[in-house]
């Protein structure tokens, strides 16, 4: 089994105006029809199974996806799957896309990691769902896509404190924080290999390539996704 993994960026689609081009969130306020669209060209440009989007409320709730009903749409922050006829998708504009995947036994899962879900230990906690499923956690490969850098990551007194005084001194400058830094060593403490993390290291804010939340406020979403190919 091979695990393909892949982030898009705000270009090659059709959505207009804040939302140019390539949005792939229909709750931004981008025409519905355009994010339709989009969505149809991600899927057919790299031949993905078909894809399933999360509603995304900064939780920890992880589910594990059987179909790819289309109807529903689980409300949740990480997904996970051991079937190969599904692509899973992490929509973000600032917070972190976490695609996993254990290519040998065939698990693969997304993740989305903001402050409130890095906070709430979401990657290991998805690892954790990754292993129940029967992955070998010394065989997960990790990337952690694009998202705001530790160079404009400012949060305020408190939660600066707060992120210090549960995780260490080490995440945050002041009050810069360095999301893809935490995230990255909850998963080596929960047995990710780091010869396995690769992390992007693009900042979504200091890019214009890219949608960023703290940038624009009014602006799409890019994604992560993960799939299996037998
Ligand atoms: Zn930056």
């Amino acid at each position: 089994m091979k695990a393909l993994t892949l982030f898009t960026d705000r270009w090659g689609g059709v959505s207009e105006g804040a939302y140019q081009n390539f949005n792939l969130a229909f709750h931004v306020g981008d025409d519905p029809k355009a994010v339709a669209i989009n969505r149809q060209i991600l899927q057919q440009r790299h031949r993905t199974p078909p894809i399933v989007w999360m509603e995304q409320v900064h939780g920890d709730t992880i589910r594990q996806i059987q179909n790819a009903d289309l109807d529903t749409l689980p409300a949740c922050d990480a997904l996970v799957t051991d079937r190969p006829d599904i692509a899973l998708a992490v929509m973000v504009a600032d917070c972190l896309p976490i695609l996993m995947a254990d290519e040998t036994n065939g698990i693969i899962a997304a993740v989305h990691a903001g402050r409130n879900g890095t906070f709430l230990r979401i990657a290991p906690k998805t690892l954790r769902r990754m292993s129940e499923l029967g992955a070998d956690t010394g065989q997960i490969r990790v990337r952690i896509g694009p998202a705001i850098g530790p160079c404009c990551y400012e949060v305020d007194e408190k939660i600066a404190h707060i992120a210090k005084e549960n995780f260490g001194d080490r995440y945050a400058n002041g009050r810069y924080l360095d999301l893809k830094a935490l995230n990255r060593d909850q998963l080596i403490e929960a047995g990710i290999k780091p010869e396995y993390i690769e992390i992007s290291p693009l900042c979504t804010r200091c890019h214009k390539d890219l949608f960023s939340y703290r940038r624009e406020q009014k602006t799409g979403r890019f994604a992560g996704l993960v799939w299996l190919e037998e």
